[in-house]
């Protein structure tokens, strides 16, 4: 399988070639050149058919039994579907190592890394700038990955306790760097340091950012896990995705172009509404990100909008046969976990409340019989402030959230100037 830059300037390159690079030379992304139809997975087990799914992108350039290593490694967690009611499903991906389900693509895209720079006879070293939870499930996917090291650009005082447990206990082959200055100022070194010819003589580097395809094509095994779940039933099944830059949602339309059984997706935003804007009026027009509650979705230019219209050929009447849209404030939000929680006893962070809000609007106007399935991205102790506020209760700790919680911090400080990290780098 050959992969495509979605600006069409760049060369079609090989899987290896289009995960070590991340983003195309025209700026593009990376996109498989054809989508392959596939009937329903033949296993249950959640990494069985991860596996069926992965092998259609990967094979034969990562050997069958390599991808089913990295697979059973990767995916060693679940994605379970709870009812809700005889409409309502949840798929919680948030059982993870770092609570959310960035942990899929992060884990998957790690090892595919590693097996690729094999034999290389330098270490690789991943820069990562992060303003929270990015930047911990990348640094926990490649934790004790051989072959490479991750450097970790935080913006100091900038991110919730939580993240900078998260991101400040992990040792070994990750260091986390406490920047004096903002997230911008992070970004700005990591891009400093790719254009800096003269420090890849000494160190060879790459980007783990959220376009790269090795992230974006294990989000769709949770949707056919998901479906593999549901109860056989007669009645259309309608996915809602909460959504930011929108990796999520492309990876559901790729299951759906594979075959995946679903009758369509919604596409639930925050205030952050440029692609509802697009679906209704047929232009894109990007904005600033305005900060909500459920910020991993404060997005104002969506990357993956990209490979959406490379799918549906830059035509939004296709684009809409699969996909609906809405958006939905904090108030809402704050008022949907409460709903949540009232009506079926369970507890929602603010992304998958969004996702919720984007679903109940959709089926009011479907027929009886119709079931729908929302995506739970994050744990609620992941945004406890907001959830326990608006529940005026405690929200339960995960044991494994509660142990990085009791590790002890360990990062580097530095200030925003570029020749100090130019000198970590050559000197650590
Ligand atoms: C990243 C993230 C999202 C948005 O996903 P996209 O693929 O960027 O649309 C939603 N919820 C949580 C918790 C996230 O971390």
């Amino acid at each position: 399988m050959r992969y495509y830059s979605t600006n069409r300037k760049a060369l079609p390159l090989s899987f290896r070639h289009a995960v070590l690079k991340g983003l195309a030379e025209d700026g593009g992304l990376y996109m498989p050149e054809r989508i392959p139809a596939i009937g329903f997975p033949s296993g249950t087990a959640f990494q069985e058919i991860s596996y069926e799914v992965a092998k259609c992108f990967a094979e034969p350039e990562v050997p069958g039994s390599v991808l089913r290593g990295m697979i059973d490694e990767a995916i060693n967690f679940d994605a379970p579907l709870r009812k809700l009611s005889d409409q309502i499903y949840v798929l919680e991906l948030f059982h993870g190592p770092t609570l959310a389900f960035k942990d899929f693509g992060a884990r998957v895209m790690a090892r595919l890394m590693s097996y690729f720079v094999r034999g290389l006879n330098r270490e690789l070293t991943v820069l990562v700038a992060t303003s929270g939870d990015t930047g911990s499930a990348v640094a926990h996917g490649f934790l004790r990955a051989s072959g490479i090291r991750v450097i970790l650009l935080y913006p100091a005082g900038k991110v919730s306790l939580i993240q900078e447990k998260q991101l400040t206990t992990l040792d070994e082959n990750v260091v986390a760097l406490e920047i004096g200055g903002t997230f911008d100022d992070c970004q700005a070194l990591v891009k400093q340091a790719f254009c800096d010819l003269e420090l890849h003589r000494s160190v060879q580097l790459t980007s783990a950012n959220s376009i790269n395809i090795a992230r974006l094509i294990p989000q769709c095994f949770y949707y056919w896990y998901a479906m593999a779940q549901l109860e056989a039933d007669p009645g259309s099944v309608f996915i809602s995705v909460p959504s930011g830059n929108f990796g999520n949602l492309t990876a559901g339309l790729i299951a759906k172009r594979m075959g995946l059984p679903v009758a369509g997706f919604v596409a639930a935003c925050n205030s952050n509404s440029v692609f509802p804007h697009y679906l209704r009026s047929g232009k894109f027009e990007p904005q600033p990100s305005i900060q909500t509650i459920s910020n991993a979705m404060d997005v104002g230019n969506p990357s993956n909008f990209a490979r959406m219209l490379a799918l549906y050929d830059h035509d939004v009447y296709k684009m809409r046969k699969d996909v609906y849209a809405s958006s939905f404030s904090d108030t809402e939000t704050r008022a949907a976990i409460r709903e949540i929680f009232k009506r079926y006893g369970y507890v929602a962070d603010p992304h998958g409340a969004i996702g919720y809000l984007g679903l109940k609007k959709f089926m009011e106007n479907q027929p009886d019989g119709a079931r729908g399935i929302f995506l739970e991205t994050a744990h609620p102790a992941k945004f406890a402030n907001v959830v326990e506020e608006v529940l005026g209760q405690p929200v339960e700790i995960p044991e494994r959230l509660k142990e990085c919680l009791s590790k002890e911090k360990k990062a580097v400080p530095l200030s925003n100037r570029y020749d100090e990290f130019r000198s970590f780098l050559l000197s650590y």
